[in-house]
């Protein structure tokens, strides 16, 4: 291949190859912490109506920079781009983007597939992003997110502070389903475009006799886009950050009485809410509700998952009005919360088949596809192995059962079937031994 020097990476046959900074593998039994996620959030998911999506892990470039904003963190520092070497003529230098969240991929999907004509969409996926952040613990360049989006007409009521309250209480629901306790929802809006417009007005005043003590950064924002002053986390910043006018001065009246409403339906469902006016969120796509969800044992990276609505999104990506409201879980963050207090959940073979002497591995491999069948999880030893060796392995893995399959116990159809936890050892009949390890459970 052009560009790669095969004979240098000969030369050095000893360099051992690493996860990229900020990846990493993710591995049992951890996997199984994962999946227990993942199979609790889908059947959240299946209990409120919603539906699973999977968009392309890159986009073009412009879907990010125009939904998610230029000006943004993740816009203007973080993201894989890449001019695409591709021979097509029409696509020559396309720039392309490892995806670093999923709302635009959807809102894009949404309108490419005119999705309006079912009405209301609500709509979920599980997979990774990409950002080139600074790595840290709960804080990584592929992480993965779990998310929805419910977006449709107007007329479907995507608008009503119903779904926005539909959408949070959904969220305490899987928190409190994967026994996630101690998180807190902080709640904000920041209103529609007329009071961005004033809001950042009144930024961007405030800001012009202060930003010059700010951070370069700030300096940058205080002109372009002042409401984004609020992402920065420089110390000495903080002081001038809290003396700025807050949005809540300047919601307009639908804008209050929307956020009002959110609030009444949350209080009559019984899900506590800590309203917080400076939580502005770091993407530009937001309008009106804004939220997060913290959690205590996670340390610095806090926010559990985020969120908000996002009304003119789907104009901006040039389709129709489809007013919507999303949020994405950082499930790396969520299996870090969870490993604090639950129990490995990685199931253990049922069974471990132990073949002895010459010829038992196809006897063994019979057993195995057998039992497998009835769903057991059935773990292979090998022929070679003496008995002693197998039941180290057995209990190595924490089989419940042995099965020793050698030639005797093939000629007389029984085998020896012994429970590792109890000590107990029996000889079972070939068409029992399903039955006989199952009712072990
Ligand atoms: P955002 O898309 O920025 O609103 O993020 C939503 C959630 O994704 C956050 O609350 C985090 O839990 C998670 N998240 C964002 N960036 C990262 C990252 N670099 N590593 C791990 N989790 C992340």
């Amino acid at each position: 291949m052009p560009g790669i020097d095969a004979s240098a990476n000969d030369q050095r046959p000893t360099t051992m190859l690493k996860a990229v900074r900020g990846t990493r593998d993710l591995l049992p039994p951890e996997t199984a912490l994962w999946n227990f996620v993942e199979a609790a959030v889908r059947d959240v998911f299946r209990a409120y109506n919603f539906h699973e999506i999977r968009t392309p892990i890159f986009e073009e470039t412009q879907l990010f920079s125009r939904a998610v904003g230029e000006e943004t963190d993740v816009v203007s520092k973080e993201m894989y781009t890449w001019e695409d070497r591709t021979r097509a003529e029409s696509e020559k230098g396309q720039s392309l983007t490892l995806r670093p969240e999923n709302t635009a991929g959807v809102v894009r999907a949404y309108i490419e597939h005119k999705l309006w004509d079912r009405g209301l969409n609500k709509l979920y996926y599980i997979g990774p992003q990409f950002r080139r952040e600074r790595p840290q613990k709960g804080r990584y360049r592929q992480f993965y997110q779990i998310g929805a989006e419910m977006l449709g007409p107007a007329t479907a009521g995507s608008e009503s502070p119903a779904r926005d309250a539909e959408i949070l209480e959904l969220l305490a629901t899987l928190l409190d389903r994967l026994g996630i306790e101690n998180w807190t929802l902080e709640l904000n809006s920041i209103g529609c475009a007329n009071d961005r417009a004033k809001y950042n007005e009144a930024l961007r005043k405030a800001l012009e006799p202060v930003a010059a003590k700010m951070c370069a950064d700030c300096q940058r924002r205080a002109v372009t886009n002042p409401l984004r002053v609020f992402d920065c986390k420089v110390p000495e910043d903080q002081p001038i950050i809290e003396e700025l006018p807050r949005i809540s001065q300047y919601l307009d009246e639908p804008c209050r009485k929307h956020f009002e409403q959110v609030q009444e339906i949350l209080n009559a469902v019984g899900v506590a809410v800590h309203v917080n006016d400076r939580l502005v969120r770091g993407l530009d796509y937001y309008t009106r509700t804004a939220f997060e969800f913290t959690h205590g044992a996670l340390g610095a990276q806090n926010a559990i998952l985020g969120g908000g609505r996002y009304d003119g999104l789907s104009e901006m990506l040039g389709g129709p009005s489809a007013p919507g409201i999303g949020f994405a879980i950082g499930e790396d963050r969520l299996v870090l919360a969870l490993k604090e207090n639950a129990e490995a959940v990685q199931p253990k073979p049922d069974v471990y088949i132990a073949p002895l002497g010459a010829g038992m591995d196809r006897e063994a491999a019979r057993l195995a596809r057998e039992l497998r069948r009835h769903d057991l999880i059935a773990e292979l030893g090998d022929e070679t192995f003496r008995l002693k060796k197998s039941f180290e392995v057995a209990s190595k893995l924490g089989a419940r059962f042995i099965l020793i399959v050698g030639e005797n116990e093939v000629k007389a159809g029984a085998f020896a079937l012994k429970n590792l936890e109890s000590g107990e050892q029996v000889s079972v009949a070939r068409a029992e031994l399903a039955r006989k390890i199952q009712a072990g459970h």
